[in-house]
C-alpha cells in the first residue's frame, strides 16, 4: 500500500498461514532445545556502534530520536540476543544456550528493489543465536543443518548449499576467519553435504552456510543461513565460567531457517500454487448443502467441526451445488462435505478431497478423526 511501501499487511487468510507457520516453528524449536525470547525493536545508537552495525550496515538502517537521544530501529536481532545472554552469568554446564526469536527487523531497500512479499523493508526473521563452547561448534552446526533439512523436507523442498567466505568489508583477524570457515567446512563434511563456495559473500562478522531452496517451478531462493561468529562475543565481552572456574569467551552461531517469514510465505504460495497442505490451509473444510433442506444440518456440522479446532466454512447460499463445488475447487479447499437429503437422513457426510476426489460417505466422527490426524502429521 502507498501508505507503507515495502511494509506488508497481513489480511485474515494470510494471517492464518502465518500463525500456523509460527506455531510449527515454536513446536519444533522447543523439541530441539531452544528457548524463546523477544527483544525490543528500537535500541540506542551506542549499541549499534558496539555491534559494528554502525560501521558496516548503517546504509540499511532507520534512525529515530527519543528524549533527544539517538536510537536505531533494529535491522538484525543479534544485539538484542546478546544482551539477553549478557544479562546473566553463565556456566559451561548451561552451554550450548539456544535462544530463538521471531524478531521483526527493518532494513532500508531502495523503492525500485521492492517486490511483493519477496523483497520488503520490514520482515520477521525466525532467528536464533546459539552461545557455545569452542568444542561444541561442530555438533551445534550439524544440529542446525539437520533441523533445516527436516523442515525443508516437510514442505517438499529440495535445496543446495553454499559456503560464503569473508567479504571485503568485515571485522576480525585472519586467524578467526580461517578457524570459523574451517569449522563450517567440517560440519558440512560431517553432514555429507556437497557445497559450492561463494567467495566474499559472508556476513561482516563471520562466514556462513546458505541454504538455497528449489520451488516446484525450479526457481531457487536463499532462505536458511548458519553464520559462525567469533567477533560479537569479543565486542560485547561475553563470557562463561569454565570448568577451571575462570572466565572464557563463548562462540556464537546466528541462524535462520525460513529466513523471512513474509518471504517464505510468498515462496510457499507459489510452490503450492495456492493449494496449501491441510495443516496450513486458511479454510480446511467447506460444507456444501445441496438444497436448503440441509442448511440446518450444515450449520450444526459447522459448529461441531469448529469445536474440534478445524477451520471450516458452510456455504449456505442459494446456488446450484455444481457452482458451489467449482468455487471451492478454485479456492483449493482441501475437503468439501456435500450434504444432500441422504446425508441429512443418515447424519453422515459425503466427502470430496482436493487430492483424492470422491471419498464416499462416512460418519462425522470418522471424518473429524481422519482430518485431525492429517493436520497433526503435517
Ligand atoms: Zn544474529
Amino acid at each position: 500500500m502507498e501508505e507503507g511501501p515495502g511494509f506488508p499487511f497481513f489480511l485474515p487468510k494470510g494471517m492464518v498461514v502465518r500463525n500456523e507457520l509460527e506455531n510449527f516453528w515454536r513446536q519444533v524449536h522447543q523439541k530441539n532445545g531452544y528457548k524463546e525470547i523477544k527483544t525490543p525493536i528500537i535500541l540506542n545508537e551506542a549499541l549499534w556502534h558496539r555491534s559494528g552495525h554502525w560501521d558496516h550496515y548503517k546504509e540499511n538502517m532507520y534512525f529515530t530520536k527519543i528524549d533527544e537521544q539517538d536510537y536505531a530501529v533494529k535491522p538484525m536481532n543479534c544485539p538484542g540476543g546478546i544482551l539477553v545472554y549478557k544479562s546473566q552469568m553463565h556456566s559451561y554446564r548451561e552451554l550450548p544456550l539456544r535462544l530463538g526469536e521471531l524478531g521483526l527487523v527493518h532494513r532500508h531497500e531502495i523503492s525500485g528493489a521492492l517486490h511483493g512479499l519477496m523483497r520488503v523493508r520490514c520482515f520477521t526473521q525466525d532467528d536464533a543465536h546459539i552461545f557455545m563452547l569452542p568444542s561444541q561448534i561442530k555438533d551445534e552446526v550439524l544440529g542446525v543443518i539437520n533441523l533445516i533439512d527436516h523442515i525443508y523436507k516437510l514442505f517438499g523442498f529440495e535445496y543446495h548449499v553454499e559456503l560464503s567466505t569473508r567479504p571485503e568489508d568485515s571485522m576480525g583477524s585472519d586467524e578467526d576467519w580461517e578457524n570459523a570457515t574451517n569449522a563450517l567446512i567440517d560440519a558440512l563434511n560431517a553432514a555429507g553435504l556437497e557445497y559450492k563456495i561463494n567467495e566474499g559473500d559472508g556476513a561482516f562478522y563471520g562466514p556462513k552456510i546458505d541454504f538455497h531452496l528449489k520451488d516446484c517451478l525450479g526457481r531457487t531462493w536463499q532462505c536458511g543461513t548458519i553464520q559462525l561468529d567469533f567477533q560479537m562475543p569479543e565486542r560485547f565481552d561475553l563470557h562463561y565460567i569454565g570448568e577451571d572456574g575462570e572466565k572464557h569467551r563463548p562462540v556464537m552461531i546466528h541462524r535462520v531457517i525460513f529466513g523471512s517469514i513474509e518471504r517464505f510465505i510468498g515462496i510457499l504460495i507459489e510452490h503450492y500454487a495456492g493449494a496449501f497442505p491441510t495443516w496450513l490451509a486458511p479454510v480446511q473444510v467447506k460444507i456444501l448443502p445441496v438444497t436448503d433442506r440441509a442448511n440446518e444440518y450444515a450449520r450444526q456440522l459447522e459448529e461441531k467441526l469448529k469445536e474440534s479446532g478445524i477451520r471450516v466454512e458452510a456455504d449456505l447460499r442459494n446456488e446450484k451445488i455444481g457452482y458451489k463445488i467449482r468455487e471451492a475447487q478454485l479456492q483449493k479447499v482441501p475437503y468439501m462435505l456435500i450434504l444432500g437429503d441422504k446425508e441429512v437422513e443418515a447424519s453422515n457426510v459425503s466427502v470430496r478431497s482436493r487430492k483424492d476426489g470422491d471419498m464416499g460417505a462416512m460418519s462425522v466422527e470418522d471424518f473429524i478423526s481422519k482430518i485431525k490426524e492429517e493436520i497433526d502429521k503435517k
